[in-house]
């Protein structure tokens, strides 16, 4: 028996079990098909397993029903949300570190000039002024700066301490 008579059957099989949902099967194709169900094992295989395919696809549509379909549509929704989350508070983080490095360099800038004007007016020895300045704005906001990339780390330390317990 060729392969491409047992490719024929195949399709007699796929008409059959469509057929047999619309309850269209001739009996001549039927007694054929018995036939060579009987003398072919490959093609009784076949044919299990497309009902069995079959039986199973109409059993997953039953024990889904639109309640299930909502909850998994629900939970990869709940997925997607949480990734853009996760994504948002990154860029939150980018976005304040950014906003710290740029405050800490103004910051420096501004000062060491209003350092020289001030020293300057007030005819001041300029390295006075700038140690004054130093310790009041330029080291504070160098140590937030630092502080930032930490704030990630002391987030993730704190939630799986909190899981743990
Ligand atoms: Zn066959």
């Amino acid at each position: 028996m060729s392969a491409e008579r047992h490719r024929d059957f195949e399709q007699r099989i796929d008409r059959r079990l469509a057929g047999a949902e619309t309850g269209a099967a001739s009996g001549e194709e039927a007694r054929l098909l018995e036939e060579h169900l009987d003398s072919c094992a490959a093609c009784a295989e076949y044919l299990s397993a497309s009902q069995r395919a079959i039986a199973g696809l109409k059993g997953f549509s039953f024990a889904a029903g639109p309640g299930l379909n909502a909850r998994v549509v629900a939970a990869l929704q709940a997925r997607a949300e949480a990734m853009e989350a996760r994504r948002a508070s990154v860029r939150r983080w980018v976005g304040l570190s950014v906003v710290a490095v740029v405050l800490t360099v103004l910051g420096t800038v501004v000062d060491l000039r209003v350092g020289h004007w001030a020293a300057g007016l007030l005819d001041l020895r300029a390295g006075k002024v700038q140690e004054g300045l130093m310790a009041l704005w330029i080291l504070p906001s160098f140590g937030l700066l630092l502080l930032f990339p930490l704030l990630p780390l002391l987030a993730a330390k704190r939630s799986r301490e909190g899981r743990s317990i």
